[in-house]
């Protein structure tokens, strides 16, 4: 079979048809689909015996880039009811944060550069002010995510030295972030002290030897113990510890609002005196993805010099967009530039009128029902908030009308609830709301 003289690559690279996905794909990625799909074909042909049909192999290339395109990344339609959600990147960075940091990345900057006298500069900059100004502690230092600041920290701190850690916080974080296994890989000897419902001060102070560097207290990310549990007040355990001992907190969220039920704020560890805290940025912070070390000037002074600091250092982006986010926070209470922490704002009344509203647009095939949205993301899973969402009916089953939803220009996603389709509009960005409900009232046509 002379299959290849008949088809080249080439050629079909410049049918009309894959134009676009050279656009969006990059022709050597087009290329690359194409060649490896018409090696299957040979293999079909080979098999089955049948003829070319160039038709067949056009649509067969063509469902291949489609999948590829799915790779691509690309904005998505949160219609989860989740504000913080782990796989749809977390928390949005506001345009206006992301157009103000932009003037500054898109140039060169005084990243490391002193425009006092002309020698090199602090890479931290007044991003350090900014961050003493609105979480507390002496002193602080930014690096690329909070595991890279928990691992930092024990580095620094406690190799070869006892950390105890209640059984309670063994926690493992999305995608295999383990807190034991840091621990180990960072050289600190693991001490379990408690049960995993209950963990007493004397738990603490027995485990307590002249190698132990420092207790560590880690935010329960992603799940509750209920019922006969016992935690220790850090309060108490901060009067109790010896002055060898450091406390230390990974409070993973960030979160710095009253308004998150169940949820201690970075500054309540701060006020009670935990030595170094550690949280991420992209979490209830709603900025780019980093982790924030806070703490006593002479802890931080010590990480700062760590060999390591300069392995996990941001890059530039990061320290603008933090900067300009706090900010604009710290001069406007009601500023927007925090998603989560703006819609947790929202009286029920909003909620209420905004899903009436959608649903009003979209036409007569979804219901607005009573129902509860997360602030997800590092945030105890207790913390559910009262809102209104929109049921779609449709006679599609459950599957394929997410799916469907998935396959829009862009993609919206929802969640099944009991055996219906749901989309929040509390996770929506306002800019979406016409796109949703357009896609949305469409569905009638394709019942
Ligand atoms: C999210 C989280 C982490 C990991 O933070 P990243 O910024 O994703 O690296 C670590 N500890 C706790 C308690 C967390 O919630």
């Amino acid at each position: 079979m002379q299959l290849s003289n008949i088809i080249q690559v080439g050629k079909l690279l410049d049918r009309p048809e894959f134009a676009t996905y050279i656009t969006i794909l990059g022709r050597p990625i087009v290329s690359e689909i194409i060649r490896s799909t018409i090696d299957q074909y040979k293999n079909q042909i080979m098999e089955t015996q049948h003829s070319v049909d160039l038709d067949e192999l056009t649509s067969q290339i063509t469902q291949q880039l489609h999948f590829v395109m799915y790779e691509k990344t690309q904005p998505v339609i949160n219609g989860t009811g989740i504000l913080v959600h782990t796989n749809l990147g977390r928390s949005p960075i506001h345009q206006d944060i992301w157009d103000q940091a932009g003037e500054t990345v898109c140039r060169y900057s005084n990243l490391e550069f002193s425009l006092i006298d002309g020698k090199r500069g602090n890479r931290m900059g007044m991003l350090n002010r900014v961050i003493r100004a609105y979480f507390g502690a002496e002193d602080n230092i930014i690096v690329n995510n909070n595991a890279a600041a928990v691992h930092l920290i024990l580095k620094t701190f406690a190799i070869g030295k006892e950390v105890i850690i209640s059984r309670s916080e063994q926690v493992q974080i999305g995608g295999g972030f383990r807190i034991p296994d840091i621990l180990e890989e960072s050289g600190a000897i693991m001490k379990e002290i408690g049960t995993t419902n209950i963990t007493t001060l004397d738990d603490y102070l027995n485990a307590i030897t002249e190698n132990t560097a420092m207790v560590l207290l880690v935010h329960q990310s992603n799940y509750f113990i209920e019922g006969f549990t016992e935690q220790v007040d850090p309060k108490e355990l901060r009067k109790h510890l010896p002055e060898h001992v450091m406390l230390v907190v990974d409070q993973g969220s960030g979160n710095q609002s009253p308004l998150l039920r169940d949820e201690t704020t970075v500054s309540y560890y701060e006020k009670l005196g935990a030595d170094i805290i550690s949280f991420s940025g992209d979490k209830m912070m709603g900025g780019p993805q980093s982790g924030i070390i806070i703490g006593k000037q002479e802890y931080i002074q010590k990480i700062k010099k760590h060999p390591m600091m300069r392995v996990f250092r941001p890059g530039k982006e990061t320290y603008a967009l933090l900067e300009t986010l706090l900010i604009t926070q710290m001069n406007d209470k009601n500023s927007t530039v925090n998603r989560t922490e703006w819609a947790l704002k929202q009286p029920l009344s909003w909620h209420k009128s905004l899903a009436e509203e959608l649903a009003q647009k979209i036409g007569h095939n979804v219901k607005v029902i009573k129902s509860e949205f997360l602030v997800g993301g590092g945030t105890t899973p207790k913390a559910k908030y009262p809102t209104y969402a929109l049921e779609i009916q449709s006679k599609q089953s459950a599957d394929d009308l997410l799916t469907f939803l998935r396959e829009q220009p862009t993609a919206i996603i929802g969640v099944i609830h009991q055996g219906k389709v749901l989309i929040y509009p509390i996770s929506l960005l306002s800019s979406e709301y016409d796109y949703v409900a357009q896609v949305l009232a469409e569905l009638k046509d394709a019942q």
